[in-house]
């Protein structure tokens, strides 16, 4: 006897690229033929019935889930500041962030790895986007106290993880550069523990950029290694700038795992009920929270 699980149908999130087009107008399109509802939580993101294909429809250019998108929105940076998204290839966050800035200010997107970032500058090219400059070299070489950085009011980091959030037929697809064995990883291999060195310095670097208010850490990945212990690790630097965790969407009931007082603050989405499993942190400076309720 084989037993049957039912598995709830999930529907399908598409976001719109509010640089090119509008929400009311790609609505308009959309339900002559579909039934179309607004998401509650990302701005311009729209909600059709599971199982709707819009792999073919012309509107369509990117097959991104909502938890990616959850990553941008979290960040929330205001039109006109200066940004940096720090490990940017492929680039769909990046222009995410400049479709949330109406086109207003600047992003510097910082990628390391040659070949990804003509990736990063074909999906830049193609948001229709002209306030975003690509930097390609290593985000830890970027020099905090350098003048052209002094300004930086929020950085999006979402540097290289295992993606174990992903299914390995999607990091196949979207990012061949993801090795297929972290998939049956627990989290406790020398890669990820290699990786989390890394997220934490990436993470330490971010933090110490003189002006930024708002920054948000992010993973695909469903390890402690790469999520809660990374911002644990972080947190007495951080509490010494001034910064304190913040709630991205507190609507959101799936929060980070209980391993340390605060870490109801941070946001998982799960690779199962979700589709994807990502990890949200966000960082916010004090000072500038307290400016916000002025
Ligand atoms: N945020 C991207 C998006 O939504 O399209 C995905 C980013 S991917 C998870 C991480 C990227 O960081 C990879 O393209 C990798 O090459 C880049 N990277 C890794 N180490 C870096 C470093 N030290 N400086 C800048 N980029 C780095």
């Amino acid at each position: 006897l084989s037993e049957k699980t039912t598995v709830k149908p999930k529907p399908r999130f598409v976001r719109v690229n509010t640089l090119k087009t509008t929400t009311g107008s790609v609505i308009e399109v959309l339900s002559k033929m579909h039934k179309v509802d607004k998401d509650d939580m990302v701005p311009d993101m729209l909600v059709l019935p599971p199982g709707t294909d819009m792999h073919k429809h012309p509107l369509v250019t990117d097959g991104k889930g909502k938890a990616s998108c959850m990553v941008a929105a979290a960040l929330s940076p205001k039109p006109g500041w200066k940004v940096i998204d720090a490990c940017a290839a492929p680039g769909n966050k990046t222009v995410h962030l400049a479709a949330l800035m109406n086109g207003e200010g600047s992003i510097i997107a910082c990628e390391l790895n040659k070949e990804r970032a003509k990736t990063l500058q074909h999906t830049v090219r193609r948001s229709g986007a002209n306030n975003i400059e690509t930097v390609i070299g290593d985000f830890l070489n970027i020099d905090t106290n350098d003048p052209s950085y002094a300004e930086v009011r929020a950085i999006l980091l979402d540097p290289s993880c295992s993606g174990s959030g992903i299914s390995t037929e999607r990091l196949d697809h979207l990012l061949p550069s993801y090795s297929i064995d972290d998939q049956d990883d627990a989290g406790s291999s020398a890669r990820i523990r290699k990786l989390s060195a890394f997220q934490r310095k990436a993470l330490s670097h971010a933090l110490s950029f003189p002006s930024v208010e708002r920054l948000v850490y992010s993973t695909c990945s469903i390890h402690q290694a790469e999520n809660e212990d990374v911002v644990s690790s972080v947190l007495p630097l951080a509490s010494s700038l001034g910064f304190e965790l913040a709630t991205p969407f507190p609507q959101w009931m799936r929060r980070g795992l209980p391993v340390f007082d605060g870490a109801q603050h941070l946001l998982r989405t799960d690779p199962e009920d979700d589709l994807e499993g990502f990890f949200i942190a966000l960082f916010v400076r004090k000072a500038a929270a307290a400016d916000a309720l002025e």
